[in-house]
């Protein structure tokens, strides 16, 4: 009796030690917040303290609350404070696309792998100088796994640069991808993993998640043009039943599949088989609205795109260019008032990395959303896409320490967020331009 009484004590004080060496772990910053906007509650709170310690938010308390001798102070007393935000749609391995540079064609035939490296970790360090935390990588562009190996370097330290959700590779049927347009004779590398049946696209499948892939990407739909009766039509690709293979797959790794979708047949097919977020969605109908909600497909618009580098008005391209953003745009407000769940995800790689990321929120608010609404479909909504709520695109407890702040009140002028002047990431200070009180 008495042994196990002693055991019991000694266990008891085990657990004690433990308990408080994990309390310790990690010094405690604490960041006092003019405002703070967490990413879930509808409205800003104002003077708040933020509590980190190591690479979590440990809690949030009034301003008045005591603040332990020897924490690390931030002073962002004259910010609006707000979670690192979140890109559901990025192409790190992309570098703008500008036809007077050669257009997309140049960077896969002119670029080695290595400059492509150094181009993709320009990318990475870019979306974190501008408070951009997370981001979905929807694809290398004929890079192959480059995102997994860029997500490692991040990981273990040696290059700046956001959390990573890699999709390697993307997926398209043959006739589905760039490069096109040489001669028939030659073989042409693809931007994608080209599949034609079932068992090829579950081969693909399996071979990008094995490399390490946290989404798959799929092609739905390819070129587009302005039909006879003035209507936006898209290239199908992949029929439903490679679809289904694709997504069998990845659910089956517990992962999920973003489809690439314009319009039209592929776009039903993409919904049909099951696909967990609909990229872009240029023109959807009502019904495949509701079928979207029924099925809680995630929407990620990527607007910004569709409103620049629009070719001239009278030639067959420039009606296409018009049509798209025109449809676009109804789409985008008819599923924001439908209530369609939605992320905000800019395309940057197809947009040249230089321009401002946070420009996508201007077009979110344009179209229909709040401005509460469009930083949360960056930040909890997004958190949520990627099943990582409460863990990212949130200030709560418990949270990894990613946060931003802005000089001004982004509720009132979303263009703030253009201007993002402190950057936290997994607790370190990576940037910090506020000016002192
Ligand atoms: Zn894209």
């Amino acid at each position: 009796m008495r042994k196990l009484l002693v055991s019991w004590l000694v266990a008891v004080l085990a657990c004690g030690i433990v308990a408080a060496q994990g309390m310790k772990e990690g010094r405690l910053t604490v960041i006092r917040a003019g405002s703070v906007i967490d990413g879930v509650s509808e409205s800003a709170k104002k003077n708040q303290l933020i509590f980190v310690r190591g690479n979590k938010i440990e809690k949030i308390a009034d301003a008045n609350t005591p603040i332990p001798a020897g924490a690390a102070i931030v002073d962002l007393s004259n910010t609006t404070v707000l979670p690192g935000l979140i890109d559901s749609h990025t192409h790190i391995f992309l570098w703008g696309e500008d036809p007077a540079k050669g257009g997309y064609d140049e960077n896969i035939l002119k670029a080695g792998i290595a400059l492509r490296a150094a181009r993709a970790t320009y990318a990475c360090k870019r979306t974190l100088e501008q408070g951009f935390t997370t981001i979905r990588d929807l694809e290398t562009e004929g890079a192959g796994y480059g995102d997994v190996e860029m997500k490692e370097a991040i990981e273990e330290g040696t290059i700046p640069g956001p959390r990573i959700f890699a999709s390697t590779r993307g997926i398209s049927s043959t006739g589905g991808y760039n490069l096109e347009g040489y001669a028939p004779e030659l073989a042409m590398p693809k931007g994608v993993q080209i599949v034609d049946g079932p068992v090829e696209a579950r081969k693909a499948a399996r071979e990008q998640l094995d490399h390490g892939a946290d989404w798959l990407k799929v092609y739905m739909t390819h070129r587009s043009w302005v039909g006879k009766k003035g209507e936006l039509v898209s290239q199908p690709t992949l029929t439903v039943e490679e679809l289904r293979a694709i997504v069998d797959e990845a659910h089956g790794w517990g992962k999920k599949v973003a489809c690439h979708a314009y319009s039209g047949i592929g776009l039903q097919r993409a919904l049909d088989g099951g696909c967990d977020s609909i990229e872009h969605g240029l023109a959807l109908t009502d019904a495949q609205i509701a079928q979207m909600i029924r099925q809680g497909t995630w929407y990620c618009p990527t607007i910004a795109p569709y409103y620049g580098d629009w070719a001239p008005e009278n030639t067959p391209g420039g009606q296409r260019d018009r049509k798209r953003a025109s449809d676009h745009e109804v789409s985008v407000q008819k599923a924001a008032k439908a209530g369609v769940k939605t992320v905000f995800g800019t395309d940057m790689g197809g947009i040249p990395w230089t321009e401002p990321m946070a420009a996508e929120f201007e077009y979110m608010t344009k179209f229909g959303f709040t401005p509460m609404g469009a930083i949360q479909a960056a930040t909890s909504r997004a958190a949520e896409m990627l099943e990582m709520q409460g863990e990212i695109g949130v200030i709560a407890p418990g949270a990894f320490a990613d946060m931003i702040a802005v000089s001004g009140d982004p509720l009132r002028d979303i263009s703030e967020l253009k201007k993002v002047k402190f950057v936290m990431h997994d607790g370190k200070v990576f940037k910090n331009e506020v000016a002192p009180k």
